[in-house]
C-alpha cells in the first residue's frame, strides 16, 4: 500500500474541503475519483491540480471494472468515501440515482476493496487500511423539541436520500462483521460554507437576495438543524480516518442548532452589512414563505461527545463566525458560482414538492 488516500466525491462540496484539508495539512497522495455529476465542478477543483500529490480520475463509482482498476494503479492505504447525490429535493423527484449511487455504489466500493485488500502482498497489514464511508444525521429521522442523536439513535429515514444513506451505513457495517473489512463512519449535521451547489438553502440565500428576488423559506421556516462549518468538518473526518477504531461510527456536529428562518436572517443581516441592497431595503424582506417539502424532519442535533472525547476533536468555527466566512466568500467568487451555473442544469423551478399519494 502507498501512502495515498482515494477521496470519492472530491469534486463536491466536502470532498473537494476534504481533499484542500489533505494537502494543506498532510503529505500524503490524494486521488480524487469522481463522475462529475451536476454536484461536482472542474472549478471546484482547479486549484489542486498543479499539485504533485494530486491526481484526478473521471469515474463512476458504479463502474465496478474501471474502479478496481484505479485501486490497482495507486495502491492507496485509505478510501474517504463521500460519493454521493445528495440533495433530499432531488431525491424525491428522482430516487433512481440515489439507490444506483449511494447503494449500489457503495456496494461495488466495499466489494472492490475486499478484493483489493484479500490480494495484497504477504506482509501488507489490512488492518493498516480505511474504508471511511461518510454518511449524515438523517439517517436518525426527526427528533422533537428535545434530545440529540448519539451513535447508538435508532435508524429511522424518512426521504429518499437518507433511506439511501441508511441502506450504504448498513452495508459497511456488514462488510465489517461480515468480511473484517477495516471500516469506520461517521454522521454529520447540516454543512455550510465555500463551495456548495448552489441549490442548497446557504448559497440560494445568497443568489436569491444579492439577485433581488424572493427568497424561499419551506413551511413556517421553523424546522431545526444543526450547523457546522466544512473545514471543521473536513478536520473531523481526517482525524476519524486516521485515529477512528475500526467498526466504529462517530456523529460529528457543532452543536449550532438554529431554525431555518434564523439562518435565513443571519445571512441576510451580513449581506445588509457588507453589500447592501441597492433600495437600501433589508433583504429580509425579500422572504416568500413556500409549501413545505414532503416528509420534512422537524430537527436534527447532533450529541457528538464520543468524537470529541476519543478523537479530540473541536470546530474552530462558531455559526457566527462560520456564516461570515461563507457569505464574504461567495460575495468574492462570483467567478466560481457563474461557472457552476454556466456548466449546468440549474433547474430554476421548484425541487421536491410532489405531493403524497391521496394529497391534493
Ligand atoms: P455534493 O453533492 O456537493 O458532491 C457529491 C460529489 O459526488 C460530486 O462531486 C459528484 O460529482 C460526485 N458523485 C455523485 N455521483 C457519483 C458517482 N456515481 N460516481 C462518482 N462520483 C459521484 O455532496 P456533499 O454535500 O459534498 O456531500 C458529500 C457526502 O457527505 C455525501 O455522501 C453526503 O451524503 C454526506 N453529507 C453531506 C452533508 C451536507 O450537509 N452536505 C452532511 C452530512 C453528510
Amino acid at each position: 500500500m502507498n501512502n495515498t488516500v482515494i477521496v470519492t466525491g472530491g469534486a463536491g462540496f466536502i470532498g473537494s474541503a476534504v481533499i484542500r484539508h489533505l494537502l494543506d495539512q498532510f503529505d500524503t497522495n490524494v486521488v480524487n475519483l469522481d463522475k462529475l455529476t451536476y454536484a461536482g465542478n472542474e472549478a471546484t477543483i482547479a486549484g489542486f491540480a498543479g499539485n504533485s500529490r494530486y491526481s484526478f480520475e473521471k469515474c463512476d463509482i458504479c463502474d465496478r471494472s474501471a474502479v478496481a482498476r484505479i485501486f490497482q494503479h495507486y495502491q492507496p492505504q485509505a478510501v474517504m468515501h463521500l460519493a454521493a447525490e445528495s440533495h433530499v429535493d432531488r431525491s424525491i423527484d428522482g430516487p433512481w440515482e440515489f439507490v444506483n449511487t449511494n447503494i449500489i455504489g457503495t456496494y461495488n466500493l466495499l466489494e472492490i476493496t475486499r478484493e483489493y485488500l484479500d490480494k495484497l502482498p504477504a506482509g501488507q497489514d489490512r488492518e493498516k487500511f480505511r474504508f471511511h464511508h461518510i454518511s449524515t444525521d438523517e439517517v436518525f429521522g426527526t427528533l422533537g423539541e428535545q434530545g440529540l442523536f448519539t451513535e447508538d439513535s435508532p435508524y429511522q429515514p424518512n426521504s429518499p436520500y437518507s433511506a439511501s444513506k441508511a441502506s450504504s451505513d448498513h452495508l459497511v457495517r456488514a462488510w465489517n462483521e461480515t468480511f473484517g473489512l477495516p471500516v469506520v463512519l461517521s454522521n454529520c449535521s447540516n454543512n455550510y460554507g465555500p463551495y456548495q451547489y448552489p441549490e442548497k438553502l446557504l448559497p440560494v440565500i445568497i443568489f436569491k437576495a444579492t439577485s433581488q428576488q424572493a427568497i424561499p423559506v419551506y413551511g413556517t421556516g421553523s424546522n431545526i438543524r444543526d450547523w457546522l462549518y466544512v473545514d471543521d468538518h473536513a478536520a473531523a473526518l481526517v482525524r476519524i480516518m486516521l485515529h477512528g477504531k475500526i467498526g466504529r461510527s462517530y456523529n460529528v456536529g457543532g452543536n449550532e442548532e438554529r431554525t431555518n428562518l434564523d439562518v435565513v436572517n443571519t445571512v441576510c443581516k451580513i449581506l445588509d452589512r457588507l453589500q447592501p441592497a441597492a433600495d437600501g431595503k433589508p433583504y429580509v424582506s425579500l422572504v416568500e414563505y413556500v409549501t413545505d417539502r414532503p416528509g420534512h424532519d422537524f430537527r436534527y442535533a447532533i450529541d457528538a461527545s464520543r468524537i470529541k472525547q476519543e478523537l479530540n476533536w473541536e470546530p474552530a468555527e462558531t455559526f457566527e463566525s462560520g456564516m461570515q466566512k461563507t457569505v464574504q466568500w461567495y460575495l468574492d467568487n462570483q467567478a466560481w458560482v457563474d461557472a457552476v451555473q454556466a456548466s449546468n442544469d440549474l433547474r430554476g423551478h421548484r425541487l421536491g414538492s410532489v405531493k403524497r399519494a391521496g394529497e391534493r
